[in-house]
């Protein structure tokens, strides 16, 4: 009932016929209907002209939502425990950390408390391209298990590995028990943060037969024209470290090699910063969901992602 809602929600307030599906499945029972929605960009979109059969009208660009400073603050302030201490050896230490001073953004995709609050998160908003929903309640695993859950988790590990390294964490949620914030909203705060490379962590609701690690790439629609290139550099990096660090195959119903051009999600549409989005498994696998839903492979992942960022930030191996 929900996906039916928002098809016709998406379809009043835009005027197309065509349907963009969000990052993983709104909700279990829709993932295997609408993944058939995940074409590739053709060659117009991935130039930013207009598809064929979208309304000139709808690509008109609005402006973006402002972040405020008050939540700029709210988001970068539990980062302030790693900054460096005052003290002449400690500032040395700090200095000699890898990727000291550097700042990386981390969006866990979805929230705990999506799935109480469906009038907020069935909201429109500009994603750059199109409408789209505010956010969706994310998949689960057959047992129950929800990607909000894994996604919040991994990305928990991931801040503190960074930190350790000396790098400014920026999260966009610090529960996983609230509602939204919006994808548009989350871009917009990684934009505004100064973050050299920001990862926006998932996993997906496919088809039960498969399995592995899909990338999500965005396509050039002017807004993040600049980050194209070295999204796809990072990309690839997570892709291969997911593999040899969690030992996670590339996607074997997702995309090519495991990556995949999506031009539909705020995400990466609206991204000023080299970003990618991992779904970091298929949850409705039973072999994936049965490693994803272990705290350590949980961990194992942030270290992968953590490599992938080093090799992107620092050049290192
Ligand atoms: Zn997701």
């Amino acid at each position: 009932m929900q996906l039916a809602y928002r098809i016709t929600v998406r379809l009043l307030a835009v005027g197309i016929a065509a349907l963009a599906m969000s990052a993983c499945a709104a909700q279990n029972s829709s993932t295997s209907s609408t993944r058939t929605d995940r074409t590739p960009p053709t060659s117009a979109s991935a130039t930013g002209a207009a598809p064929a059969g979208r309304p000139s009208g709808v690509r008109r660009r609005s402006t973006p939502p402002a972040v405020t400073p008050g939540e700029l603050a709210a988001v970068t302030s539990t980062t302030a425990t790693t900054a460096p201490a005052a003290s002449p050896s400690s500032s040395r230490q700090h200095r000699a950390l890898p990727i000291a001073g550097r700042t990386v953004g981390i969006d866990p995709g979805h929230n705990g408390g999506n799935f109480t609050d469906p009038s907020y998160i069935n909201r429109l908003i500009w994603n750059g391209r199109e409408m789209e929903t505010c956010n969706t309640t994310g998949t689960a695993t057959d047992a129950g298990y929800t990607e909000a859950q894994f996604n919040f988790n991994v990305a928990s590990f991931l801040a503190a590995d960074l930190r350790t390294q000396g790098a400014r964490v920026v999260l966009t949620r610090h529960t996983n028990t609230g509602v939204g914030p919006c994808v548009n909203k989350r871009a917009h705060l990684i934009d505004a943060s100064g973050a050299q490379v920001a990862i926006d962590i998932h996993a997906d609701g496919g088809p039960p037969g498969g399995r592995g690690v899909a990338i999500l790439e965005p396509v050039a629609d002017g807004i993040n024209n600049r980050i194209i290139a070295a999204s796809e550099r990072f990309g690839r990096m997570v892709l291969r470290q997911m593999e040899t660090v969690a030992g996670m195959p590339p996607s074997t119903y997702d995309g090519t090699g495991g990556i995949v051009f999506r031009d539909d999600l705020a995400g990466l549409n609206l991204t000023t910063v080299p970003e990618i989005l991992v779904e970091s498994g298929n949850m409705r696998n039973a072999t994936d969901a049965a490693r994803l839903i272990t705290p350590g492979f949980q961990r194992l992942e942030a270290h992968a992602l953590d490599r992938a960022i080093l090799q992107f930030l620092t050049g290192a191996p």
